[in-house]
């Protein structure tokens, strides 16, 4: 193998008929350009630097100890310490179905209309995998979570980008008419939407329902940060309009509602049709996975309002000290009606360069946030765009704000 990665192959036959060795490189092609994902290298440079990470997007404290204790209590019953059943342990799922009717009016067949996935991530891959030919285009909202490009990559689609621009971040239902081709099999959605925080209304999500029933699209749809919406904002998931249900795929997980990001318990409801197909992807990516977790997160699905109505102020609470210390040190603040994320604009500060400024933080303030750049296909559309994480202490917040007031000075 070469030092720049790349392997040769024999067998190759030049022009001339001549046995050749021709340099190929080792990562396919589909996968070309995603290299490692930004969460990745700004944690690390977290890490390295020893800066406050208010970039990816997990909290600094854990969620609710009674349900930590639940899965400890799994572990030492021999709850999920072998493989669980592919569509995941019934207790989940009947808790899947549960919260689905409690909180938005839906009722999945346990059985049939739930499969649960390792995280909101496989979730998605499988979701791609399973419905996309090689050819088919798919329309996502950008700035995007980066998963969707690479899972629409690596399932041979094509990403058709519907910009959402600043200030308000809304999508221009017109453009997404246009957008639409025969090529065109499937919209996926993300509300609330990372990195924008941008919440779609029920005027927005009808019109967007009306036109995947003219043209006969499916709808995948992640909403995993379902529960994290704030002010007079509410998330209605877009399978509750009509003629959705046996088009879309609903995507959630346990991580962000619950604050155990690493527990990986994610899922998605839908039509029977469309949970087989995304399972039968998804039962050759991990089969099972989090097996003691899934009995842990469906105790916490059962959790009474007061605790989803207490995360909820929680994180509303640090939103708005996030958005008023970044005011503060000069940024442009765009204000997020849902998520962790508060993302801003540096050309205030006299800054450029997304990325740039994000390398350099760590530096100059001890503090790393995520370059929205690298979540638009033209990185010039969010070129001094910066996404900072509020899921963190108040404490940390604070001293995060404090440190980035250097830069006003
Ligand atoms: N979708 C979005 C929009 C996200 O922000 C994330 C990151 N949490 C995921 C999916 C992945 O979720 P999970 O950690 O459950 O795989
Ligand atoms: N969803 C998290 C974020 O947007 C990151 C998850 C990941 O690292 N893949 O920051």
């Amino acid at each position: 193998m070469s030092e720049d990665g790349t392997r040769s192959i024999d067998g190759y036959t030049s022009e001339d008929g001549g046995d050749v060795s021709t340099e190929r490189p080792l990562l396919n092609r589909r996968l070309n350009g995603f290299g490692t994902t930004i969460f990745a290298e700004m944690s690390a440079l977290a890490t390295t630097t020893g800066a406050i990470n208010l970039g990816q997007g997990f909290p600094d404290t854990d969620g609710p100890e009674a349900i930590r204790e639940a899965a400890v209590r799994a572990l030492r019953e021999g709850k999920g310490n072998q493989y669980p059943p592919g569509p995941g342990v019934p207790e989940l799922r009947a808790a899947i179905s549960a919260h689905q009717e409690r909180f938005h009016g839906l009722s999945p067949d346990p059985d049939t209309e739930v499969l649960v996935t390792a995280g909101a991530t496989e979730a998605i891959a499988a979701a791609m995998l399973a419905l996309l030919e090689p050819g088919d285009e798919v329309i996502a909202f950008e700035p995007f979570y980066d998963s969707y490009t690479a899972c629409i990559a690596m399932a041979g689609a094509k990403h058709v980008p519907l910009t959402l621009r600043a200030p308000s971040f809304r999508p221009d239902l017109d453009e997404l008419r246009s957008k639409i081709t025969p090529r065109t099999r499937l919209l996926l959605l993300n509300t609330p939407h990372n990195p924008t925080g941008t919440v779609l209304t029920r005027e927005e999500l009808t019109a967007i329902a009306a036109l995947a029933v003219e043209r006969d699209l499916l709808v995948v749809t992640d909403e995993v940060y379902e529960h994290l919406v704030y002010d007079d904002s509410a998330h209605i998931p877009i399978a509750t309009f009509p003629g959705m249900h046996e088009r879309t795929v609903t995507i959630s997980s346990a991580g962000k509602t619950f604050s155990f990001t690493g527990w990986k318990v994610g899922w998605i409801t839908g039509s029977s049709a469309l949970v087989a197909a995304v399972r039968t992807a998804k039962q050759y990516l991990t089969y099972v996975s989090s097996g003691p977790f899934q009995y842990a997160i469906a105790e916490a699905l059962h959790l009474p309002e007061t605790y989803f109505d207490g995360i909820r102020a929680d994180m509303r609470r640090k939103r708005d000290l996030l958005g008023d210390g970044l005011r503060a040190a000069g940024f442009e603040v765009y204000q997020p009606q849902g998520t962790y994320f508060i993302t801003t604009d540096i050309t205030p500060l006299g800054e450029k360069d997304a990325y740039a400024f994000c390398r350099t933080l760590p530096e100059r303030c001890g503090v790393v946030a995520i370059p929205n750049s690298v979540f638009y296909d033209d990185p010039d559309a969010g070129r001094s765009q910066v996404r900072f994480a509020f899921c963190k202490q108040d404490d940390v917040l604070h001293e995060a704000t404090n440190r980035l007031r250097r830069l006003a000075s």
